[in-house]
C-alpha cells in the first residue's frame, strides 16, 4: 500500500520543529523506520511530516557530570560503535544489537524508538532500568522528565503533540556498575516476546540500587519490583517466585501469560548471573 497524500517540511533548527508541529496534524520524522510503515499501512495519515533529520547537534553523544548524554537523532547503529557507550552505558550497548535488523538501525534513532514507545522495544526499558531522564522542547519551553514517569501506555508517552525529544540522559556506570540484558525473541532482530533490562551496583553482599525494567509483558516498561527486593538480598529462588506477582503479561498470538511469567524467570536467571559479573 502506499501513504495518504501528505506534505513535508525539513526543520531547520528545534524551534522551527516545535513552530511547524503547530499545523493541524503534524507529525515528527525521524529515522522513519516505524512511522513511514504506519503511514505506508494507513495505520496513520498525518497532513504534514515534519523531517527532524536536517536540525543540527541532536546527534551527539556525550559525557557531561557524571552522565552519559545521547542526542534525540543518534540512530541505534552511532550508539552501537559509539566507545563512550560501552564505556558508560553498557546496558544499552549490551541491547543495541538486539534491535531490529543492520539496516533498522542504520536508519532508526534513539529518540524515535522511545517516542514510539512500542512495549516490546529495548531502549524504553533500558532507560527505565538505568533510572535515565529526557529532555524535551516544547510550545512552553523545555523540561526534563524521569524514564519512570515518560511511558503513560500503550504507544502513549508524556509527549505532547507540540513536545520534541531532544536528548536522553543516564548515569555514566562506574567500577560498581552490574548490567544484564536478555530477551527472548522467535528470532534474532524480531522484537521481544519478553525482555528483561537490569542495573545494579555491587556492595560487599548485595546489590544496591537494583532495577529489573521488563519489556514485552505490558502496555510499558515493567518494574519487578519484589522480585528486585529478594534479588538484591541474593535470592534468586525468590526473585522468581515473586515474578508470579510482579508481572501479569497479557496473552498473545506469541505465548499465553503463563507461557511469558515462565519466561521471565527464565530470563532472570540469565540476568542474575550477568549481575555478577563487572560490566
Ligand atoms: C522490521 C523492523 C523491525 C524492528 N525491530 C525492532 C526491535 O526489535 N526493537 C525495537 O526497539 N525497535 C524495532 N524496530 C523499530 C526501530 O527501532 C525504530 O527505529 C524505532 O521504533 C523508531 O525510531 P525512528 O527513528 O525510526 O522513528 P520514526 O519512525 O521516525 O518515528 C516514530 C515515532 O516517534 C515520533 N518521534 C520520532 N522522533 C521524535 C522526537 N525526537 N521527539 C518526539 N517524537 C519523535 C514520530 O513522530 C513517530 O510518531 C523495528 C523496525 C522495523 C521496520
Amino acid at each position: 500500500m502506499k501513504p495518504a497524500p501528505f506534505a513535508y517540511a525539513k526543520a531547520r533548527s528545534v524551534a522551527h520543529a516545535i513552530e511547524l508541529l503547530a499545523h493541524d496534524d503534524a507529525r515528527l520524522l525521524a529515522g522513519g523506520q516505524s512511522l513511514i510503515a504506519t503511514l505506508n499501512m494507513r495505520l496513520s495519515h498525518p497532513a504534514l511530516l515534519v523531517d527532524l533529520n536536517g536540525v543540527a547537534g541532536l546527534d551527539r553523544i556525550a559525557s557531561k557530570n557524571g552522565h552519559l548524554e545521547l542526542g534525540a537523532l543518534v540512530r541505534h547503529a552511532q550508539a552501537e560503535r559509539s566507545a563512550e557507550v560501552a564505556r558508560g552505558a553498557p546496558l544499552i550497548a549490551l541491547a543495541l544489537p538486539h534491535i531490529g535488523h543492520p539496516a533498522i538501525r542504520n536508519r532508526g534513532t534513539i529518540g524515535g524508538s522511545l517516542a514510539f514507545a512500542d512495549p516490546a522495544a529495548e531502549l524504553p526499558a533500558c532507560l527505565v532500568a538505568l533510572a535515565g531522564e529526557l529532555d524535551i522542547s516544547g510550545a512552553n519551553g523545555q523540561r526534563t522528565i524521569r524514564a519512570d514517569d515518560f511511558f503513560k501506555g500503550l504507544f502513549e508517552t508524556a509527549l505532547a503533540p507540540r513536545d520534541v525529544l531532544t536528548a536522553i540522559r543516564v548515569p555514566a556506570a562506574t567500577a560498581e556498575t552490574r548490567v544484564g540484558f536478555a530477551e527472548f525473541a522467535r528470532r534474532h532482530g524480531d522484537y521481544a516476546i519478553v525482555g528483561l533490562a537490569a542495573c545494579a551496583r555491587a556492595e560487599s553482599k548485595r546489590l544496591g540500587d537494583l532495577r529489573l525494567a521488563y519489556f514485552g509483558v505490558g502496555a510499558t516498561p515493567v518494574r519487578a519490583r519484589r522480585a528486585e527486593r529478594a534479588l538484591a538480598e541474593g535470592d534468586l529462588g525468590a526473585a522468581v517466585g515473586a515474578l508470579a506477582q510482579d508481572l501479569d503479561p497479557p496473552s498473545d498470538v506469541h505465548a499465553t501469560g503463563a507461557v511469558k511469567t515462565h519466561l521471565a524467570g527464565v530470563l532472570l536467571r540469565r540476568v542474575a548471573r550477568q549481575l555478577g559479573q563487572p560490566s
